[in-house]
């Protein structure tokens, strides 16, 4: 498939750095099991990691709305992606207008993109044909994208990692593990698997035995068939989204310390922890390539 053109890079917005690089973790506690990270958070200096792959097959131009949290990394993501390939973006918040905005509301505004909310009754009927017909009228036409970004264009952006882990290993891996948010990013992953590898999801929402049925939903959505080799573990949410435990904390803190890296602490840590927990019953010599999505 081709770069779309807005995503080559230009004067004001930098390429992007696909493929993205791939560094060895070295840790005694994982013992014979090998583990790669592949560093997609600096696939895009505004548009981190599996959000710069979930739109690149996705309309960049006219006018784009979508829906997120206050604190959504989509919103954020879509609002860059705006400003970096000129597109309209619209931002449709969960939830009452609160000033002055929070940081990542006030980074999207900033990106240039409008901003309207609904209350929890409506957003939960977001996707219904009452809602949307009622923001075409407040905003004419748009480029519907789902809440997350997750849609068939997604699982096809998403998809092209695996192909790349082909290249960069020549094949010498067995296991690639990701967070799951919406499930999109998993859907992709697990659709571009060779053979006789597998995909883990780690879910960062309690009660996510749900995302099963997501990821089904949206590979059938994209390929017209659902794959097999992939599984979500819903036992690492460590409370539900964006909730922490000491124990995680801990646990992010001392890999920074031991690896310098910083983990993103609503979905990357999450997943790293469970890395580490499935790494005890891999067998030795086992190749885990976990995905920094962000
Ligand atoms: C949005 C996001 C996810 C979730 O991806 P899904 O495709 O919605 O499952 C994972 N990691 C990071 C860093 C994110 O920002």
């Amino acid at each position: 498939m081709d770069v779309p053109a807005g995503l080559a890079g230009s004067a004001s917005s930098p390429a992007a750095c696909v493929p993205s690089p791939i560094e060895e973790v070295r840790d005694e506690r994982l013992g014979a099991v090998r583990l790669l990270l592949k560093r997609d958070d600096l696939i895009h200096p505004e548009i981190s990691g599996n959000k710069w792959r979930k739109l690149k097959y996705n309309p960049r131009s006219g006018r784009v709305l979508t829906f997120g949290g206050a604190y959504s990394n989509h919103i954020r993501a879509v609002a860059a992606a705006g400003a970096a390939y000129g597109f309209e973006t619209i931002g449709v918040i969960r939830g009452e207008e609160h000033l002055p905005l929070n940081p990542s509301l006030a980074y999207a505004v900033g990106r240039g993109m409008r901003l309207t909310y609904l209350d929890r009754t409506a957003y939960r009927r977001k996707h219904t044909p009452e809602v949307i017909d009622a923001l075409r009228v407040e905003f004419g036409d748009f480029h519907l994208l789902p809440e997350g970004g997750s849609n068939a264009a997604a699982v096809r952006g998403c998809a092209e990692i695996p192909p790349e882990l082909d290249t960069q290993l020549d094949g010498g891996y067995d296991l690639v593990c990701c967070p799951v948010g919406t499930g999109g990013t998993l859907a992709g992953i697990a659709a571009g698997l060779p053979p006789g590898r597998e995909a883990v999801g780690f879910s960062v929402l309690k009660g996510g035995e749900f995302l099963t049925g997501e990821v089904a939903r949206l590979q059938r959505e994209a390929l017209g068939r659902v794959t097999g080799g992939w599984r979500v573990e819903c036992g690492f949410h460590f409370g539900g989204y964006a909730r922490s435990t000491p124990e995680l904390e801990a646990f992010a803190s001392d890999f920074a310390v031991r690896h310098g890296l910083l983990l993103d602490r609503i979905y990357v840590a999450k997943m790293m922890y469970g890395v580490y927990a499935l790494a005890r019953d891999l067998a030795p010599g086992t190749v885990v390539v976990a995905v920094i999505t962000g």
